[in-house]
């Protein structure tokens, strides 16, 4: 009796060899179609002309596991004729063929069409930005997922397009950020326009528009990243390329899949032998052509947009404001002689207000056009293209093409639950929406699933407890409440009916100056108080089991030992110079978003420093028990250390602590890249100032231990190593050696 398994041609070979040291036993011989690169000899017998089919790419013990459990049983299976585009039929289910191989003598397409049922340890409903982002980390971690996606195919246009300096820093620490920095519009200004009070003002008449205002759209300093736009389409396709590439090239998305119903499972299923353990979550879905499909995982993510299907399904509903307010948007290419067509520009006229976004290229620009509230149907296209020239009165601005153009309506609403069982978990749309205003959608959304990946991640691969999960509920609500009240009080303020247009000037009171404040000036105030804000920079984490506090309940806690560190926050960015080779780096480069927690050790103290090396072996002591096995010894903790100045010059052997040179890959060789120096870089200006920059005290040396999304989780003083091991001891499981 034979297993055969057929592999498409360019199916992953290391996928074939751990598929064929799981099944090769006597009674399972292994056929197949040999992709290229498959070494001759790893493919026994082979059966007369088959078509080839396709498997999936299992982790290891998976396969060992099912392999296990077919030991000793003879099976006859043909798995063929899977292979249909993207609908790769069965394509990972290993389990499920063995299954119906126990019954069947002959396994047929018939058999693949009716085999609807798979399993997955995480299936994501939508693939948006919040769903690809969190299939970056699942793929990282190297978990079995899917995402059911109800369109035909990914994204093609539209949509959101502002990339706030935040996410650029994710994309930056995921290693995908060179596509987006290359093809996106970088926003570097900002420009305000005002309707003209007074008759002579510049511009002309009282009615027509003049420039208040043009500065730098972000504070400076805020982030070594910038604010650049690029469109939704490109960006979660930039995600997708990670996805796919992380797994081996395998397609992790089922195009044509509309999800219908989500139920947590919390009894054993009758007839349903499941490799899950309960509760485990049932999945409903249709196909293009009408057909269910039935998928179980053990966690669902809703990643399904702002009509949630998985949301209503569970009985959830969004609460918050029930009148949605009108937008038009559109992509255009426009002749004018507005002076300000390549800077985002806010335009708040008598006619209404625009926002203006400078597109990715030369010449595309979008607009965000603010629709009457009186209007009951969104205007279409001819309404738009008229208000636009209205509002920009006097400049001409003749819309010559149109790219893309949508109206959509949108209220600010945060859903009443954001999981259900601990099983489900909503995001982004699924669970807030509000206005596109602050350019904040697509970037809450994809953190949100940033936030809730690598927690899946440690979870499933046995390194943290399910209670980690409870923080995506306590940190993304919180982002999301917070996002609704900013985007209340910003989106009355980008509004052309909020008082900041009355013509009014306001005295203020200042000490014993009186100042005269006119709107238009009250209004760049507020935008850019905003900034930090719509950056991307101000959400701060409220105290948990990964982001300590010494205050219970504090949300954000500023360390008296580095005041420019606060615990819950993104860890900052500094420049240093690497001290093997003297390259200018940011320290963010030594800290990938690649699943690993990090400690950054800051040390005034010497590399030569006795007490510098008894803190380092506590530490490594200690983390010792995370490292699997033979992996590298920094695979689960990542150390990096900065030192606040050159280390005294030696010819002596160099003597780094054994926790900042880690042996590394099959070689095991010492690693010459986690040392770094707060020192001026003789090339260029802004080094040697990361320990001012983190407000470390003059005598001081401490440790920060950072989350593997970056976010701060402790800080404290560097002789104080107990409290670093009690914080991973209170929050992470030990490696199963
Ligand atoms: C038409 C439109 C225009 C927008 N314009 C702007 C804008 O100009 N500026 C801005 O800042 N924001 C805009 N937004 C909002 C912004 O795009 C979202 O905030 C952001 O995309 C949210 O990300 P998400 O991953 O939560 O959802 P989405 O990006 O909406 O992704 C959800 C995915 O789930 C899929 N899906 C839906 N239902 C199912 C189902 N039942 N089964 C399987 N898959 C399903 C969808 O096809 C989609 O791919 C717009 C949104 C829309 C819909």
């Amino acid at each position: 009796m034979s297993v055969y398994i057929f592999i498409a041609t360019g199916q992953r070979t290391n996928c074939w060899h751990i598929i064929a040291a799981c099944l090769a036993t006597p009674q399972h011989r292994i056929g197949g179609i040999p992709s290229p690169d498959a070494p001759v000899g790893e493919v026994g017998m082979m059966p007369p002309a088959p078509t080839p089919g396709r498997l999936g790419n299992r982790p290891a013990k998976q396969l060992q596991r099912e392999s296990a459990t077919r030991q000793g049983k003879p099976a006859v299976a043909y798995f063929h004729s899977i292979n249909k585009g993207s609908q790769s039929m069965a394509s990972s289910n290993l389990c499920e063929l063995i299954r119906i191989a126990n019954n069947a003598s002959y396994f047929t397409d018939e058999h693949c069409d009716n085999m609807t049922a798979e399993e997955f340890d995480v299936l994501i409903c939508g693939s948006g930005s919040a769903g690809l982002c969190a299939a970056i980390w699942l793929a990282r971690y190297g978990i079995r997922f899917k995402m059911l996606e109800a369109r035909d195919g990914p994204l093609r246009i539209g949509q959101a397009d502002g990339v706030q300096c935040r996410t650029v820093e994710i994309f930056e620490s995921l290693g995908i950020a060179d596509a987006l920095l290359k093809e996106s519009y970088h926003v570097m200004e900002i420009a305000f326009w005002s309707a003209c009070s007074k008759e002579g003002e510049v511009g002309g008449e009282q009615g027509v528009i003049q420039r208040d205002y043009v500065g730098p759209d972000t504070e400076p300093g805020l982030s070594h990243q910038p604010h650049v736009i690029l469109n939704q389409a490109r960006v979660n396709e930039i995600m997708m390329d990670e996805v796919v590439r992380l797994s081996g090239n395998q397609n992790n998305v089922e195009y044509g899949r509309r999800v219908r119903d989500v139920t947590v499972v919390k009894e054993a299923e009758e007839d349903v032998q499941v490799s899950l353990k309960l509760p485990y979550v049932k999945v409903a879905a249709e196909d293009r052509h009408g057909k269910s499909h039935v998928y179980r995982a053990q966690y669902v993510l809703a990643c399904d947009g702002a009509h949630s299907t998985v949301r209503k399904s569970l009985g959830f509903h969004m609460q918050g404001d029930s009148s949605d307010t009108n937008w038009g948007v559109m992509d255009v290419f426009v002749n004018t002689d507005f002076p300000d067509i390549r800077k985002k520009a806010i335009i708040k006229s008598q006619h209404g207000s625009i926002i203006l976004i400078p597109r990715e290229g030369d010449q595309l620009v979008r607009f965000y056009v603010e629709l009457p509230p009186s209007a009951t149907q969104p205007l279409d296209l001819e309404h738009l293209t008229q208000r636009v020239s209205q509002v920009f009165q006097p400049y001409q601005m003749q819309i010559v093409d149109t790219a893309w153009w949508s109206t959509y309506s949108i209220g600010q609403r945060l859903a009443d639950h954001f999981h259900d069982s601990m099983r489900v978990f909503l995001t982004g749309d699924a669970c807030h929406t509000h206005s596109p205003k602050a350019g904040q959608g697509m970037n809450v959304s994809l953190q949100d699933g940033y936030n809730i990946g690598w927690k899946l991640g440690q979870v499933l691969t046995g390194r943290a407890p399910e209670s980690l999960l409870e923080t995506y509920i306590l940190e993304r609500k919180d982002t999301a409440t917070k996002l609704i009240e900013f985007d209340r009080g910003f989106a009355k303020l980008v509004s052309s009916s909020s008082s900041s247009t009355s013509h009014e000037d306001q005295v203020a009171t200042n000490g014993d100056q009186k100042t005269t404040t006119t709107p238009a000036e009250r209004f760049r105030e507020q935008f850019l108080a905003a900034g930090r804000y719509t950056a991307g920079l101000a959400t701060r984490y409220p105290a948990s089991c990964i982001t300590r506090s010494r205050a219970p309940g504090s949300v954000g806690f500023v360390c008296d030992e580095a005041k420019g560190i606060t615990i819950g926050m993104r860890f900052p960015c500094a420049a240093v110079l690497r001290l093997s080779d003297g390259k200018p780096m940011q320290l963010s480069q030594a800290l990938p978003s690649d699943g690993r927690w990090h400690v950054v050790v800051f040390s005034r103290r010497d590399i030569w420093s006795h007490g510098l090396h008894v803190i380092a072996a506590k530490l490594a002591t200690a983390f010792q028990g995370y490292e699997p096995a033979g992996s590298d010894e920094d695979s689960f903790i990542n150390t990096v250390l900065v030192l606040s100045k050159m280390p005294a010059a030696h010819s002596a052997p160099l003597n780094l602590p054994a926790l900042f040179c880690p042996l590394q890959g099959k070689l095991k060789l010492k690693s010459h890249t986690k040392v770094f120096v707060d020192a001026e870089n003789r090339h260029a200006a802004g080094w040697g100032h990361a320990f001012d920059l983190y407000g470390i005290a003059a005598t001081s040396s401490i440790i920060v231990i950072v989350r593997p999304d970056l976010y701060v989780a402790e800080v404290c003083d560097l002789n104080d190593s107990a409290r670093v091991v009690d914080f991973f001891g209170g929050c992470l499981l030990p490696a199963t050696k």
